[in-house]
């Protein structure tokens, strides 16, 4: 049988939302058949879940960024000429489902061209300060235009549409959900064998996950262990996925310049952040600005580790502050380092915290529940 969901993305890398859709695509089975925009490690993880990927080249369009201003000619051509790859590869689909904001452009053009509904998987916050004015609006529009659905992945991302001018009538909020098996699959040895090899004993660690990008605030984290005692130690888990070079080069002379540099370890990009999580003693979400869902801080959770995070965004929707995380106002790296030295001070409150995280993560943030909730929405388009 055809599959009746064509899915979309125009990255080839894996960012937190490639790896959220491969576990919907991986969800919704063989009902599903993706096209990538670019080749890479996300077509890899495709097919290693077994989903059906192909990769469609997006011409002109990889230049535009999200801060850019109005798209040039080229970039407008080669999005129309990627909707007419996407509405003949879409031919026997009933309904297209773009994860990502240049996949839901060529998404809403091939709708048009081909007749099918399209569903825009939002997980961005639209609108100041992550994009311009004119990003924002163009986006907007096209949803209101070409989106039967749009499927936010927090209320805060939800809102943020609504705010810029987005149909309200069109939005459905769900969660990103997130597997537990490969948490509690961490077996001890392993955890203690990162341990030991990445921080001196004694020691206390605290670790960010994420691209090294600016605003994901590594640099905060820096500047809260320069004010944390010796024996803290950081682990900056993460890659400039998208050509942020120059911010990892400024980031290490940032630890020098601290005097941090011999407490901070730079790990790159890892497929083991389960156990990086559990060989920690703190997972430390330092965005600074909103965030619109935040992975990291589910994951920390599923670890049964306590998580600090940025309290802005749809992070507000995973933490409980002082009951199933903690949360610091974004950019403030005293509060960070407070916040380290407190837990550190109370480890049963720590255990506590880290408990009651962990079970709220298992019960609130279920890929089942993502699968179903996305689902829904497709359903309800093609109906
Ligand atoms: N991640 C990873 N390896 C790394 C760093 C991060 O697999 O070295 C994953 C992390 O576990 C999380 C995702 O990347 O699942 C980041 O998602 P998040 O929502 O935190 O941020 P985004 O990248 O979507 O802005």
């Amino acid at each position: 049988m055809t599959p009746r969901v064509l899915a979309l993305d125009h990255v080839g890398v894996l960012g937190g939302a490639e790896l959220s859709m491969l576990d919907v695509v991986a969800g919704l089975g063989d009902d599903v058949s993706v096209r990538l925009f670019a080749d890479g490690p996300f077509r890899e993880a495709l097919v290693r879940r077994g989903v059906a990927v192909r990769v469609l080249d997006m011409g002109a369009l990889a230049f535009v960024k999200k801060e850019s201003r109005a798209p040039s000619f080229a970039a407008l051509r080669a999005a129309w000429q990627l909707a007419g790859g996407v509405a003949r590869e879409g031919a026997g689909a009933r309904v297209l489902y773009a994860n990502s904001q240049k996949a839901f452009v060529v998404a809403a053009l091939a709708g048009r061209r081909s007749g099918r509904p399209v569903v825009w998987h939002l997980r961005d916050l639209l609108g100041r300060p992550h994009f311009s004015a004119l990003n924002t609006r163009g986006a907007v529009m096209l949803a209101n235009w070409g989106a039967a659905r749009v499927i936010a992945n927090s209320q805060a991302t939800a809102d943020a549409f609504v705010r810029a001018g987005g149909r309200a009538r069109i939005v459905r909020v769900v969660h990103n959900g997130i597997a537990a098996e490969p948490f509690d699959a961490v077996r001890d040895a392993d955890a203690q064998a990162l341990r030991a090899q990445y921080a001196p004993a004694p020691s206390y660690v605290m670790a960010v996950f994420g691209r090294l990008h600016a605003w994901k605030g590594p640099q905060v984290a820096l500047r809260a262990l320069s004010a944390l005692p010796a024996d803290c130690q950081l682990w900056v888990v993460g890659a400039p996925l998208f050509g942020e070079h120059a911010f990892e080069a400024e980031l290490r002379s940032r630890a020098e310049q601290l005097g941090v540099a011999s407490r901070v370890q730079f790990l790159g990009f890892r497929d083991d952040v389960p156990t990086l999580m559990r060989a920690a003693d703190v997972v430390v979400h330092a965005s600074t600005l909103p965030e619109p869902f935040g992975r990291v801080i589910v994951e920390g959770m599923l670890a049964r580790r306590p998580v600090i995070a940025a309290d802005a965004g749809g992070v507000r929707e995973i933490v409980t502050d002082g009951v199933t995380g903690v949360l610091v106002p974004p950019d403030d790296s005293a509060a960070l380092a407070q916040a380290v030295a407190s837990l550190r001070a109370d480890p049963a409150r720590a255990a506590a915290i880290a408990n009651a995280g962990a079970d709220h993560a298992r019960r609130a943030f279920t890929v089942d529940g993502m699968v179903r909730g996305v689902r829904a929405v497709l359903d309800e388009v093609m109906r």
